[in-house]
C-alpha cells in the first residue's frame, strides 16, 4: 500500500492527526471533497481581511499544554470575544454579567442583580430542569431567558426550546463581575495571519489533494493506505443504514461594504425572532483591521436535509440513540479512525477537535 494513512477530511481533526502522524514518519495522504483545506476554520482573503468564510471562529483554551501545541505554530493576537446582542430595540453586552444586568434592570452592584434573580428562578425556576427553558430560567430567572435567550434559541435550532437539551444552554456562562468576555478560559485569540496559517503550518510537507470525494470511489482510495482517519459524517459513511441522523445547518451571506466600520464589534447578535438571521460578523475586528473598506456575513440557521451543510449536531436522545447503533458499528472496523465534530457526532470546539486528535494519536501509536 502506498500510504500509511488515508485522512479524509482535511478539517481540523484530519490536519493535526496527519501532522503527528507524519511527524512519527508514516506517509500520508489528506483529501478533501471541498476545493480548500482547513474545513470550517477556513479563511478567505479579501484585500486584507481575513474572511471567516464557515462561520466565526475564536480559538480559546484553559489548556497550558494544548495552548503550547497551537503555539507551535501560529501566534495568537489577543481578541477577546465580547459579543454584543440586539433585543427589543436595544444592546447588550454578552456573556450575562453585571452589565447587561444593569443594561435590563439598572442594578448596580452584585447584590442587586442576584437578588433579582434569584427571586426569578424561586418564582418560576425548577430544581431537576428538564429541558432548555426551564433549565435557562433556572439558570438566570425569567426577564434574560425571554428577552435574550428564548428566540434566539429557537430560531438558531429551529425547534421550541421546551424541545432542546438543556446542555446547549451551559454554554453560556453568567457572571456577577463587570467582564464581557464571553469565554472563561485562560488563553484565547486569532492566529495571527489567519487560521490558514495554522492548517498550512500542521499539513506542512503532506500531500494533500482538494476536490475529491472519497465516495465518489471508496473503494478504490481504502486500497491506498493501511488504516483509514475518517473526519465526514459517520451515518454517510455507513450508508445512512440506521436512517440520517439529524443536523442543523448555516447559510451565510456575505457582503463587502466600502464603508471602514459597520457595527464597531466583530460579532453582534441579533435575538428577536424578527430577524432571521442570528448574527452578524464584521471580520476585520477579529484581527483589528484599519482597512478602507469592510466585510460583514448574516448568518442565518437553516433546517437541515441531506443535501445541505452539516454544521450543529442536535445531541438529543433520540439522534443519540442512532449515533450509538453507528459508534457500535465503527468500533466494529479497527483499520478506519472515526474523528472530529462530524464523525463523533458532537458540539466540539476547536481546542477540543485538537485535543481529540491528539489523544487518538497517542492510543494510535501507544503512547502514555
Ligand atoms: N444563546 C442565546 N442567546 C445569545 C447567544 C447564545 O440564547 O445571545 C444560546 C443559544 O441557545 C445557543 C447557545 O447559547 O445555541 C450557544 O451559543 P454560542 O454562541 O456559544 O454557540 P455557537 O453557535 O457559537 O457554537
Amino acid at each position: 500500500m502506498k500510504y500509511d494513512y488515508l485522512i479524509v477530511g482535511a478539517g481540523l481533526y484530519g490536519s493535526v492527526f496527519a501532522h503527528e502522524a507524519n511527524k512519527r514518519n508514516k506517509k500520508c495522504l489528506v483529501i478533501d471533497k471541498r476545493n480548500h483545506k482547513g474545513g470550517n476554520v477556513f479563511c478567505e482573503n479579501v484585500e486584507g481581511i481575513n474572511v471567516h468564510k464557515y462561520g466565526a471562529h475564536i480559538f480559546h483554551t484553559n489548556d497550558d499544554e494544548l495552548w503550547r501545541y497551537v503555539n507551535q505554530f501560529v501566534t495568537f493576537n489577543n481578541f477577546v470575544n465580547s459579543p454584543i446582542a440586539t433585543a427589543k430595540g436595544k444592546l447588550y453586552n454578552l456573556p450575562f454579567n453585571m452589565n447587561t444586568f444593569y443594561q435590563l434592570w439598572g442594578t448596580k452592584t452584585p447584590e442587586e442583580a442576584k437578588a433579582k434573580i434569584n427571586s426569578q428562578i424561586q418564582e418560576f425556576g425548577t430544581d431537576n430542569p428538564s429541558n432548555l427553558e426551564e433549565q435557562a430560567i433556572s439558570l438566570v430567572g425569567k426577564d434574560i431567558y425571554e428577552t435574550l435567550i428564548k428566540e434566539y434559541t429557537e430560531k438558531q435550532w429551529g425547534k421550541k426550546a421546551t424541545d432542546l437539551p438543556s446542555f446547549i444552554i451551559k454554554r453560556l456562562p453568567v457572571r456577577f463581575t463587570f467582564d464581557n468576555n464571553y469565554f472563561k478560559d485562560k488563553y484565547q485569540g486569532i492566529p495571527i495571519g489567519g487560521y490558514n496559517v495554522l492548517i498550512d503550518k500542521l499539513l506542512e510537507g503532506i500531500e494533500v489533494r482538494t476536490n475529491v470525494d472519497y465516495f465518489s470511489d471508496k473503494d478504490a482510495f481504502d486500497q491506498l493506505a493501511a488504516k483509514v482517519v475518517f473526519t465526514g459524517k459517520i451515518d454517510e459513511y455507513f450508508n445512512y443504514c440506521f436512517e440520517p441522523l439529524e443536523y442543523r445547518s448555516l447559510e451565510f451571506d456575505t457582503q463587502r461594504l466600502e464603508i471602514d466600520n459597520y457595527q464597531g464589534n466583530a460579532v453582534v447578535n441579533y435575538n428577536d425572532k424578527e430577524f432571521t438571521y442570528t448574527r452578524i460578523i464584521e471580520h476585520k475586528h477579529f484581527e483589528f483591521g484599519n482597512q478602507a473598506h469592510t466585510v460583514i456575513t448574516k448568518e442565518y440557521p437553516k433546517d437541515w436535509d441531506l443535501s445541505k451543510e452539516a454544521y450543529y449536531p442536535i445531541n438529543d436522545e433520540v439522534n443519540q440513540a442512532k449515533y450509538e447503533l453507528y459508534k457500535e458499528k465503527a468500533l466494529s472496523i479497527p483499520n478506519v479512525i472515526f474523528g472530529g465534530r462530524l464523525a463523533e457526532y458532537r458540539y466540539y470546539d476547536m481546542h477540543q477537535i485538537i485535543a481529540s486528535a491528539l489523544k487518538r494519536i497517542k492510543t494510535e501509536f501507544n503512547e502514555s
